[in-house]
């Protein structure tokens, strides 16, 4: 039997964090068994549709290498693979089901069911549709139909005994059918299936043999269950996932900017970190290994090693992935990566950003942290004359003072030409020897005076270097300028 697994969002316009990891999973399930990943619009709910949401699912999915077998672009043997041009597919089963007495057709407004909801709570019940259509003759059911009376079909629920199954991660689930099902609505008045029936006919349809998604749905699966059973079909696997979450009691939410795979592309996370940190965010190896490509994923996971408590999102792990990631890369793509952000603090400025890049690459996190760790070489910050003291540098403002006064004729005497970090390294050290003085006690204060920072990528000669000779001086002077005023 080829394993079919299936990723179903509803193209709401974003990818919450959640949903990618079921897809990878769904996917990483499909492929070490040589089954198939298909991908599938559920967007019956044409009230929330959003418009080019169908593209960020696509683009999501394709940026995490998460390549589906079958779908909506791609077409494939079971298709269409988007719910609302599968409408037509829908009502059949429907009224299959009512001929054999599992659903029913419902004429109820709104209005009327929602007078008889209120009466219901106000007598302190909790309201459940209540199967006042299912008594209608066959006649009267003609008769409305034939008149026009708007409709939908609803589920003949059992309204006693149990219901068990199996699910891989969360183990046997029991529920009460009193508790656990209603009278749910199957086919809406606009003629499109609900997400509750589109999922159990299409999961059949295209042949899904597990069905991988939020653990939300465990306690409607025993429905599902029932419409499967109804129709005198299978029961696929279910592999429930827990949910992600901030920490114990936070959901991530899109409110704090922190649910959605936007949000962390956006902020300048890496797709590979987020992917490897995300398949162990709900799993583990059951070894110590931490780093996984894609298809090392494929190799390693296993469902039966899925977690069921929830997995905790931790941002500050991610970030630690994010900087290995970075670490690890190579050069010339940390610089095509790092260029924009380059950009957002120093264009139009002349800086050598192959250089920067070398310097940046060891101390890069996120990306949107970079024009803020670059933004001193477009512009020196206005800093306190307290960081010219040093300790271990044994240097104050005082000996700062004298340092600087060494430095600049050095770094005047360098033709722009040679002004490299060979140069200036050979030449400020052969000063710094003949003064006396110890190296840190020049070095710290000169990388204070041209960066006005404390801590920087490179030390002061690279600084130096990057600014040019021109801003270098420029910045040495306002450095002796601050020193004299302080004094
Ligand atoms: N469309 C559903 C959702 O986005 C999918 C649930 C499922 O995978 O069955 O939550």
């Amino acid at each position: 039997m080829e394993v079919r697994t299936r990723f179903a969002p509803s193209p709401t316009g974003f990818m919450h964090l959640g949903g990618v990891r079921t897809a990878l999973y769904a996917y990483l399930f499909a492929k070490q068994n040589n089954g198939k990943f298909i991908l599938r619009i559920e967007d019956t709910d044409q009230e929330r549709y959003v418009d080019g949401a169908v593209e960020v699912i696509y683009d999501t999915l394709r940026a995490c290498g998460l390549n589906w077998d079958e779908g909506p672009d791609i077409g494939g043997p079971v298709g269409p693979y988007v719910q609302s041009e599968r409408k037509a597919t829908y009502l059949p089963y429907a009224q299959q089901l009512v001929r054999s007495g599992h659903a029913y057709y419902c004429f109820c407004s709104k209005e009327e069911i929602e007078a008889r909801r209120e009466a219901v709570e106000a007598a302190g019940g909790t309201w459940k549709y209540d199967k006042h259509c299912l008594h209608l003759t066959p006649e009267q059911v003609e008769e409305k139909l034939a008149a026009g009376i708007p409709w939908t079909i609803r589920m003949n629920a059992p309204t006693e005994g149990e219901t068990s199954y199996h699910d891989t991660v969360f183990g046997d689930m029991t529920f009460q059918n009193a508790e656990a099902m209603d009278d749910m609505v199957l086919i809406k008045q606009d003629g499109m299936p609900t997400y509750n029936f589109a999922n159990v006919i299409d999961d059949h349809l295209m042949g899904i043999t597990h069905v991988m998604r939020g653990m939300e749905y465990l306690s409607s699966t025993p429905r599902y269950n029932y419409l499967y059973t109804a129709l005198g079909w299978d029961i696929p696997e279910y592999i429930h996932l827990p949910t992600v979450m901030r920490d114990a009691t936070h959901k991530l939410s899109k409110r704090d900017g922190d649910a959605y795979y936007s949000d962390y592309i956006d902020k300048g996370y890496l797709t590979e970190a987020l992917i490897n940190y995300l398949a162990l965010v709900g799993w583990n190896p059951g070894d110590e290994r931490e780093f996984f490509t894609l298809p090392e994923l494929v190799e390693a996971f296993d469902v039966h090693r899925l977690n069921k408590s929830p997995g905790i999102f931790d941002v500050n792990k991610l970030t630690w992935f994010n900087a290995e990631y970075i670490r690890r890369m190579d050069p010339a793509r940390y610089l095509e990566l790092a260029t924009p952000w380059f950009d957002q603090a120093l264009a139009g400025k002349n800086i050598d950003y192959r250089r920067l890049a070398e310097l940046m690459q060891e101390r890069t996190e996120i990306f949107n942290q970079v024009p803020g760790m670059v933004r001193f070489l477009a512009e020196l910050p206005d800093y306190d004359v307290e960081l010219y003291t040093h300790k271990k540098m044994k240097t104050n403002p005082e000996v700062a003072k004298t340092a600087l006064t060494l430095c600049k004729p050095v770094l005047e005497a360098i033709a722009p030409e040679d002004w490299n970090e060979q140069v200036l390294h050979d030449r400020l050290m052969e000063a710094i020897a003949a003064s006396g003085m110890k190296n840190g006690a020049v070095l710290w204060p000169l990388r204070i005076a041209i960066s006005g920072q404390a801590s920087t990528p490179g030390g002061a000669m690279e600084i130096a270097y990057l600014l040019g000779k021109e801003e270098t001086l420029r910045r040495l002077d306002a450095g002796m300028e601050k020193l004299e005023a302080q004094a």
